[in-house]
């Protein structure tokens, strides 16, 4: 009993070591000014060390509250559409049972691709907050711009789809292009 009672300590430490490590899983830190923003950021950054895609994270919100998140899952399931914005409206419609978000806020780490941007207009969602551009998502080796060319300009938009928080997104961009990682 003595013995049990002495190691029961480190087994207790040894555990809350596992979880927390679990749960922090990356050691990167980075705060953008809009806190949603550091939301998507932070989710972006738990894809990147896990290997699961692209440093895309998104979150959607309604009514100030955060109702859908997500990020790049393509590598991770073997799925080309798994970009952050699908997910998180996968997500958010799952979560208030309706395929409709209008009233709702989405930020996102880079600007939305092709796919992403008409999945965006399907769903009604209000407003799109970005961080990276397309230019900078083309900068890491990604293919939006290429395929934004074959859709068209987007500057019929310019009411929804809203800019903030490059230099954040962009050191997120950084951390990930230091990265081991695998270009899809
Ligand atoms: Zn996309």
């Amino acid at each position: 009993m003595r013995i049990i009672k002495s190691i029961l300590p480190l087994v207790l430490c040894l555990i809350v070591t596992a979880c927390s490590a679990n749960a922090k899983k990356s050691d990167v830190v980075i705060n953008a000014q809009n806190s949603y923003m550091t939301e998507a950021i932070n989710e972006a950054l738990d894809g990147i060390t896990n290997g699961h895609g692209g440093p895309f994270g998104c979150v959607i919100v309604k009514d100030g509250k955060i109702i859908g998140r997500g990020h790049n899952m393509v590598l991770a399931n073997n799925d080309s559409t798994a970009h952050g914005e699908i997910t998180a409206i996968r997500n958010a419609e799952k979560a208030i049972g309706s395929y409709d978000l209008s009233g709702c806020e989405l930020y996102t780490t880079g600007e939305p691709c092709p796919m992403c941007l008409y999945a965006i207009l399907w769903a009604n969602i209000d407003k799109v907050y970005y961080g990276c551009t397309i230019e900078d998502n083309a900068s890491i080796g990604f293919r939006d711009e290429t395929f934004d060319n074959l859709a068209g300009g987007r500057e019929a938009l310019e009411d929804i789809l809203i800019c903030i928080d490059r230099d954040a997104c962009l050191e997120l961009f950084e951390v990930y292009n230091n990265m081991e990682h695998n270009l899809y």
